[in-house]
């Protein structure tokens, strides 16, 4: 018998000592490779409430029983913030109290299906934020940043657009230009209507007559303003400039058809929200007309709603708002479906999508094939002093963080410096961060 069997023989019989270092520290290593890593049990759920911004942002936190590991996810649902907070807190939380917090897809399909009644807005977030803090937690235990955990990456970072707007034409072409030069490839425009309220910009201080004191939409006008902007925007930056613009589902389904004709010839990226989610049969007479690329699905919160746009091939960009369709995991599964039928991905990315919400956006725009453009908000100095390691953006392209999990700590001393109905005034504050109501001349309100 060699020296070291007698050595691993003495250890065996309890010898350790006999045992040199290097091989205790070797078996220890084998040790804990065989054993896994322990299976962390959910001890708390939290909301924390922020707006740094000025926009509402809920954010769950889970916390495990073991010590230090815990983990962040975006529940933003901004307009209706103050909801999501009791969902989570008295509804999921005694559901999850002493779970695996490692059980990620169990978890969601247990909380999907508790309510019974499902794929609602505020339910959906509350969902969201569990479901994203749990992808958290098992990327710090890893050691790993979430994309790692799904696969690796298939491209370096995301390509991704700004939004240009101005009251004027002449400015949004400045604010595109301004994007441009930080090297941004993909911009989106849009224009003020004089003495309306557009979406994406002002109206300016034109009188609208009117038959009530509500700000006022028509969508005629604006068809013919976004219009003019297209043909400015292509004479004045040119061909390479990748053009995106979201209609809001402003208009009516017959206009949205020939406005997706007439936008044809300006070559846009993707042309955003033509028809509203109550009105997605009219992508088929869309898509039999012109092939103008689409881009659709921020308000849904439902398979009802996506499939069928996906398996038709009816749209060129899936769009959602990740927090609304219920967080990473069912997102993860839409995004695959997609890439079947070569639908890509544009996941929402405004102000009301919390730092958290942007990592789990682009981990996807990472690891999915079949990514098409991320929308891009800069972070604030206040949104970065609260959540510390937000992606980073460098000549149009977005990074996710390479530290473990979404990479981001929240710092929560600095969250409550800046508590929901930060920063609101007037109408806002009166109607708790909703939005108000937006009418036609003649005081028929419209979709926003
Ligand atoms: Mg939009």
């Amino acid at each position: 018998m060699n020296r070291r069997n007698l050595l691993r023989m003495a250890a065996g019989l309890g010898g350790s000592a006999l045992m040199t270092k290097r091989e205790a520290a070797a078996q220890e290593r084998i040790a804990r490779a065989v054993r896994a890593m322990p299976s962390p049990k959910i001890k708390d759920v939290q909301v924390i409430q922020t707006a740094p911004a000025g926009l509402r942002l809920p954010v769950v936190k889970i916390l495990t029983d073991q010590d230090g590991l815990y983990g962040y996810g975006c529940a933003c649902f901004t307009q209706r913030a103050d909801l999501v907070v009791p969902a989570v807190e008295k509804y999921l939380g005694p559901f999850l109290i002493g779970k695996p917090a490692d059980r990620i897809d169990d978890t969601w399909q247990m909380l999907y299906n508790s309510s019974y009644w499902r794929n609602g807005p505020v339910l959906n977030n509350a969902i969201s934020g569990v479901d994203q803090a749990l992808w958290d937690i098992k990327g710090r235990q890893a050691g790993m940043p979430v994309y790692q955990l799904l696969g690796g990456k298939v491209r370096e970072a995301a390509d991704c657009y700004g939004h240009a707007s101005g009251t004027e034409i002449a400015e949004v072409i400045d604010s595109a230009r301004r994007w441009m030069e930080r090297g941004f490839r993909h911009v989106r425009v849009q224009v003020g209507v004089p003495g309306m309220a557009g979406y994406g910009s002002r109206g300016g201080t034109t009188a609208v007559k009117a038959l009530h004191s509500a700000p006022v939409f028509e969508p005629a006008a604006y068809i013919r303003r976004a219009l003019k902007l297209f043909e400015e925007c292509r004479k004045q930056l040119g061909d390479e400039v990748e053009l995106l613009h979201d209609v809001h589902e402003r208009v009516t389904p017959t206009q949205a058809v020939q406005f997706s004709k007439d936008v044809e010839k300006f070559h846009l990226f993707f042309f955003e929200d033509p028809l509203s989610p109550e009105d997605i049969a009219w992508f088929r007479l869309i898509r039999q007309q012109c092939a103008t690329p689409i881009a659709m699905g921020e308000l849904f919160n439902s398979p009802h709603e996506w499939s069928p746009l996906i398996i038709e091939r009816l749209i060129d960009y899936i769009r959602v708002h990740v927090s609304q369709a219920g967080g990473l995991t069912p997102c993860r599964k839409m995004a695959a479906m997609a890439e079947h039928f070569n639908v890509r991905t544009a996941w929402h990315g405004p102000g009301d999508v919390s730092p958290i919400g942007h990592a789990a956006n682009v981990t996807l725009d990472v690891v999915c094939y079949n990514f098409g453009v991320q929308e891009y908000s800069p972070f604030n100095e206040a949104l970065q002093e609260v959540f510390q390691g937000c992606p980073a953006q460098k000549d149009g392209y977005l990074y996710p963080n390479e530290a473990p999990g979404w990479g981001i700590e929240v710092n929560e001393k600095a969250a409550a410096k800046y508590p929901f109905g930060y920063g609101e005034q007037g109408e806002r504050k009166r109607l708790n961060g909703g939005w108000g109501e937006v009418r036609k001349r003649d005081g028929q309100i419209i979709k926003q």
